[in-house]
Parts: structure tokens; sequence; C-alpha cells
């Protein structure tokens, strides 16, 4: 599986790239909202500053100066200050809290379209879970960080800025020594910033691999139970596991040094402001209240002096995670509309291939295959598996795109028609019909709402679905199950074959189940398989003897060649690889 974890290691010119395209695509439409929460912010932390500053006159006045009656009057501002302070606090937070769920659900809904546009290359190489933890964990670290930049470029500045405001006030030296310890700060916080990026990127890594590992699990999960793989299976995740916890602890333990070190210089801070302004309060140069007020507001400084320092580490996860998200932004599908499209073809037109070169990455899948399926006709695609018969079916609906020569539907090539216009041309019917788990209705009408009653039942009968039916529990509102499992091969199939009436298109790509339907489900198919190729261009991958006979037209394939193409008849008298194919495949079934 790859992931994105061979690259060198952002800088800080890129981090904030990414910050300003954060901002730019998904923050700035909200800015009216992001600064009601910025100034409630403010407003809060600012109530730090008043807070130590009124412990000042509690202490000057009240307490040494004995002048009780404004003792009401200083408990009177404590209380609006702790109610201004949990007011703007509880509107700043849910404020902040609608933008940040917006802002996630954008960048979510805008990952998960994108990833659906990029080709089968793409999805071969990174995994489903690979992609769902981007989705997830990915977007939701990003989320984190914005929100604490937020919070701490409105609420913990302002608060900084009141407290150290008071600090000065009281005393500008007293504040200095208070402040002594901060250079020796930078260089162990620099050092731990690296170590967080190189953890966080690590652990966001393994955190994908194993989400891998659990949807392969659980998408395999009947061949994990016939092979009895639990055991090794569990084992497998439970050391994933264990190197998870070890890269989370290094993460934490690095983003914890920096408050931690800010943390020490406080304390060092402390001490030197006692040895030094002690001396000056018993000589009565200062006074209680300027001590207590002080040591409130620096004290105060604290904590939002050390989620500051927690910023710039949650700012290095959050760039590992923006990293992948644009990076798979950014990605281009190369199947893409073509500059000038042609129009579709009308009517129900032929499919040619014409000395068709194709290859998955480096292994070359077909080498020059040419045929050509006549308009309205039933052809059969027929040849040992591994021929090449499925990558025909992703030419002409551009799944894949051909190393060479030319895919023409009804003399216009695929390439040069709109990605979408062309795929509406067909309907494809293929042993794992991909079920959604939702409701038969909506498997089967796919987002077409507005499918009339009778049209619906008229499919529902052609398809036979109304034969099984009457057994689900909630008929046509009956759930399908996580891919459709609650379905049988065959109830799948007449599902996929009811979708294909109602889409009524010009071409149909039939995959024939490898695996025998019991043979009364296997005539009910194929009777409503038949019905609906008729008047329409109709390829079939056949494993069926009946298919075969009855097909127009018979295109014999081996190792990614055509090598041969008639009616059944035809090809039986020549002798050649479907006579030697026939006999194989077929004797028994036939006898
Ligand atoms: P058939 O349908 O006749 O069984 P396919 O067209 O599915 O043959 O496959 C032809 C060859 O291409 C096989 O050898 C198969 O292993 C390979 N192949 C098919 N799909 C892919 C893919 N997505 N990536 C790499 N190789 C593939």
């Amino acid at each position: 599986m790859k992931t994105f974890a061979d690259r060198p290691d952002s800088t800080a010119a890129e981090r904030r790239h990414l910050m300003i395209w954060l901002w730019r695509n998904y923050l700035a439409r909200h800015w009216p909202l992001l600064l009601v929460a910025v100034l409630f912010m403010s407003l809060e932390g600012a109530m730090f500053g008043a807070l130590s500053y009124t412990m000042k006159p509690m202490f000057d006045t009240v307490f040494v100066g004995g002048q009780s009656e404004y003792l009401p009057l200083v408990g009177l501002a404590f209380f609006g200050i702790f109610t201004v302070r949990a007011v703007a606090g509880i509107i700043q937070k849910v404020v902040l809290s609608k933008v940040s769920q917006e802002s996630v659900s954008e960048v979510r809904s805008d990952l998960v379209g994108h990833l659906m546009t990029l080709d089968g290359g793409f999805h071969q190489t990174y995994s489903p879970g690979y992609l769902m933890q981007r989705i997830e964990g990915d977007v939701e670290s990003v989320n984190k960080v914005w929100r604490s930049l937020i919070t701490g470029a409105g609420r913990d500045v302002v608060a900084l800025f009141s407290l150290f405001g008071v600090a000065f006030f009281i005393d500008w030296r007293w504040t200095l020594i208070a402040l002594v310890g901060a250079p020796l700060l930078i260089a162990p916080a620099l050092f731990a910033q690296r170590f967080v990026r190189g953890n966080a990127r690590h652990a966001r890594d393994v955190a994908a691999s194993l989400s891998t590992r659990v949807n392969e699990i659980l998408h395999g999960i009947v061949p994990v139970k016939l092979n009895t793989l639990e055991r090794y299976q569990a084992k497998r995740y439970r050391r994933l596991t264990r190197e998870r916890i070890r890269t989370e602890i290094r993460s934490s333990a690095g983003q914890a040094a920096i408050p931690g070190l800010i943390d020490i210089m406080s304390g060092l801070g402390f001490a030197g402001v006692l040895f030094y302004g002690g001396g000056e309060i018993i000589s009565g140069e200062k006074t209680v209240g300027d001590f207590m007020a002080f040591f409130t507001a620096i004290g105060l400084a604290f904590e939002p002096l050390r989620r500051l320092g927690a910023v710039s580490g949650i700012l290095q996860v959050a760039a590992a995670g923006l990293e992948r998200i644009k990076e798979l932004l950014d990605m281009r599908p190369e199947i893409a509309d073509p500059a000038t499209p042609r129009a579709i073809p009308d009517g129900v037109p032929e499919v040619r291939l014409e000395n068709v070169h194709a290859a998955y990455g480096d292994t070359a899948v077909l080498s020059g295959a040419s045929f050509t399926a006549r308009a309205g006709e039933v052809t059969a695609l027929v040849g040992p598996s591994g021929a090449g018969k499925s990558t025909v079916f992703n030419l002409l609906t551009r799944l894949v795109d051909p190393v060479s020569g030319a895919v023409t539907i009804g003399g216009v090539p695929v390439s040069e028609m709109k990605l979408g216009e062309l795929r509406r041309l067909f309907s494809v019917v293929s042993q794992d019909a991909l079920l959604f788990d939702e409701t038969l209705r909506e498997n089967i009408v796919l987002g077409q709402d507005d499918i009339p009653d009778d049209r619906l039942q008229a499919a529902l009968e052609a398809a036979h679905v109304t034969d099984f039916l009457p057994r689900l529990p909630d008929g046509l509102d009956s759930p399908c199950g996580p891919r459709g499992s609650n379905l049988s091969g065959g109830q799948r199939q007449r599902v996929a074959i009811a979708r294909a009436i109602l889409r009524d298109t010009p071409l149909l790509l039939l995959d024939e189940a490898t695996s025998a339907l019991d043979a009364q489900s296997e005539a009910v198919v194929q009777e409503a398989l038949d019905r609906l190729s008729k008047g329409r261009t109709t390829l079939v991958i056949a494993h069926r003897l009946s298919t075969v006979r009855n097909a127009d037209s018979i295109v014999v394939m081996e190792s990614g060649r055509v090598v041969d193409q008639g009616t059944h008849d035809e090809l039986i008298g020549r002798a050649g690889v479907y006579a030697d194919l026939y006999r194989l495949q077929f004797d028994t079934a036939d006898s």
C-alpha cells in the first residue's frame, strides 16, 4: 500500500502556504462569524487582566486599609468579571463550533467528491482504509489546529496583553525579572517542534494502516473465517496498534514538552521576583496589593502562555494532516473530459476496437485486439480467465484508456466524448452488482426519484424482482444490507437488471456470473436478460452455454488478442481455439 510518508518534511514556508490555502478555501467565507468569535474571545481574555488588577484595591483598600465600605463593591466587581468571562466564553465556543463543523464538513465533502473523480489506477494504489483515514483523521487534526490558532489569537493573546499590562503597570522591573527565563526556552522548543512533526506524521500513517487492516478484514470476513485467519489477523492488528501507541506517546511527549518548558521558566521568574521584590514590600516601597495583583497576573498568564506554546506543537500535527489533504485534492485524474468534446452518437450504435493495446501499469493486458460488435446485436466475449474480456468493458466505459489503438462507439472515439455522456450510454449488469446499504427501492432507482410508479412496476416485473419481493419483510422498502448482503446472488443480479431496464441505454454490458445460479434462477435471469438486450448493442462476457450459443456473434479472446470471431456454428466448424474452449468449458454442461 502506498502512503505519503516517504516525503521530506515540509518547510515553514510550505506550512504557511498550507494555512493560507486552508483559510482561502474553507475559512475566509465564514469571516463574519469568526469575527464575532474573536470579539467575544477578546472580551473573555481581557477579563483576566481585570481580575488580576482587582486584587490591588481588595488588598490595599479593603484588607490592609480597612475601608470595609468598599467590600461589597470589590465583591461585585469580581462577580461581574466572572460573569462576563463565562458568557463571552459560551458565546465564542458555540460560534466557533458552528464554523468548525461547517468548514470540516466542506473539506470532507470536497475530498469525497474529488476522490470519486480520480482514476482506477489511483484507487488501486491507495486503499479505501487509507483514504478513509485521510478523510476522517487528517481533517480532524486540521480542524483542531485552526481552532486552537483562533482561540490562541483571540482569547490568549488578549489575555496575555492585559495580564502583562497589569504586571508592567505595577512594576516593569519585576516583569522583566519574571521573563528572564524566556530566551532559554527557544532552542529546546524548536527541537521539540521538529520531534513532534516527525512523530505526528508517522502516527497519521500508522493510523491509516490500521484502518486499512480493519477495512480489509471486515470486507473479507468470509474468507477470514473460512481460512481461520482470525488469530493471525488479530495479531497483525495488535502489532500495528502497538506501533501506534508508541508514536502517539512520542508525539504527546513532544507536545507536552513545550508547555512544560514554560512552566519551568515561570518557576524561575517567580523565584526571581520574590527574591528581588520581597524586600521592597517589607520596606514599604510597594504595597501588598501591588504584590498580589502582580503575582495573580503572572500566575494567570501561565495558562494562556502554555496554550500558545502548545499551538506550535498542534500546528506541526496539523501541517502533517493538511499536507496530505491538499496533496489528494491537487491530484488530477488522467481520464478526464476532452477539451473539445464531440457529440455522442444517436440511436443504437456499433462498438469497435481497432488494434487496441492496453496495460495496467507495466502489465500489458491487450496486445492488438480488434473486433466489431454490430449495432443492436448480442456479441459474446469468450476466452480463458485473464484473456482481457473485462478490460474491454473498462476501455469502453473509459475506466482505463488504451495505450494505443482506437475504441469507438458509432464511429466516435470514446476519448472524444464527455465522460458523463459516454457513461450514460451504458448499463452494466455484472456478477457483483454493487448494492448500497439502502432500501431496495433506492438501490433500483439510484437517485432518479421521478420515475412513474407504473414504469417502476413494469421494470420490477420484467427483471423478475417481483418474484422475490413478497418474501422480503418490507417489500421495496426492505434494507439491502451492507453491499447488498441481505440478498442472494441471483436476487442482486435481478436488481441490476431492473436498474438497467430503468436506465434504458442503447448499450448494454453484461458480465455473467461465473458461479452457477440454481437452474430456476438461471432461467429467470436469462429470460430477463434476453428481453433487456432487445434493441440494444449488447456485449456479454459469457460463461453460460445458452448465452454463447444464442449470441449473434462470438468474439474469442486469448492472451489479450482476438483470435477469432463468428457465430457458434461457424466457429465450431473451424475447429480452432473456440472449439477447444467450448469442449473444455461446456462439455459437462452440454451432456
Ligand atoms: P478476463 O476478464 O478475461 O478474465 P481481465 O481483462 O480481467 O481478463 O484481465 C486481464 C489481465 O489483466 C489479467 O491478467 C489480470 O490479472 C490483469 N488485470 C486486470 N485488472 C487489473 C488491474 N486493475 N490491475 C492490474 N492488472 C489487472
